[in-house]
């Protein structure tokens, strides 16, 4: 849809310390200058570590980046005696436009259920940062063919009293638990159903005006190789890449599956 602009994020994982972090940002601004890349017609956007967020941002303010970038985690506190939390209020600080919430690692790792997701994505929002609300069902549920229904419940529940002009806003990434990190990669048919039932429901709970502005992503194994079949899904309006994301060459290319 001409209304949504793609976005290609890159989700570095416990991947890349803060030194290595700067190179790999240069080196994939300019590996997306060579290629003339548009910004402002297919988003470019990294999820580093926390600890380095302070150096991509010097980067890319000092160099005027178009690259936007975010944080893979925040509180759902604003402030206080939650040792080893990070507030997003914090990240606002260091102009992170995105968060990632409700990641499949952390919902598996760390005990995130669809309350914690909900609360996080108000915490997001209340500290003007644009939620990257991550849903997506494990092997058993995709195999009893009741993957849509989750992840629609996954949706609701997060969104739940969210308003309608804070979710216009919302990114929603669509990653299958079994096709994240494994290399299996899903179909972009298995994508497009999933991605669009999110759309309906989008406008179920909101309105059609809404569910046309909002973008949906895929992720799990996205690579160059197959991210073009995915982009040309009606609903998928990007990825969400993490192992390919921590090579800058392979990445940009990734952000140029249009060539
Ligand atoms: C992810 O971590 O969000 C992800 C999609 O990982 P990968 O691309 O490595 O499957």
């Amino acid at each position: 849809s001409p209304q949504r602009v793609p976005l290609l994020a890159g989700n570095w994982k416990m991947n890349l310390d803060h030194l290595q972090a700067t190179h790999l940002v240069q080196k994939l601004d300019w590996t997306l200058r060579d290629a003339k890349h548009d910004h402002a017609a297919v988003e470019v956007a990294v999820l580093p570590p926390f600890t380095d967020l302070r150096s991509v941002q010097t980067l890319v303010d000092g160099d005027r980046l178009a690259i936007k970038y975010g944080a893979q985690d925040l509180s759902k506190h604003q402030s206080g005696a939650y040792t080893g939390e990070v507030s997003g209020a914090f990240l606002a600080k260091l102009g992170c436009t995105y968060v990632t919430v409700g990641h499949s690692e952390r919902r598996e790792y760390h005990g995130e259920t669809d309350e914690t997701v909900n609360a996080k994505v108000a915490a997001a929002y209340a500290n003007d940062l644009v939620p990257i609300f991550c849903v997506g069902e494990g092997l058993e549920i995709r195999q009893a063919g009741t993957h849509v229904e989750h992840v629609l419940d996954q949706v609701r529940a997060g969104l739940e009293g969210l308003p309608a002009d804070k979710a216009a806003s919302i990114v929603i990434a669509y990653e299958p638990v079994w096709a994240i990190g494994t290399g299996e990669v899903a179909t972009p048919a298995d994508a497009q159903e999933v991605c669009g039932a999110i759309r309906t429901l989008l406008a179920e709970l909101y309105s059609g005006d809404l569910a046309d502005r909002v973008r949906i992503l895929y992720g799990g194994s996205v690579k160059s190789g197959n991210v073009a079949a995915i982009m040309e899904q009606a609903d998928v309006d990007g990825a969400l890449v993490g192992g390919a994301s921590i090579d800058p060459v392979e990445f940009a290319a990734i952000c140029r599956y249009r060539d």
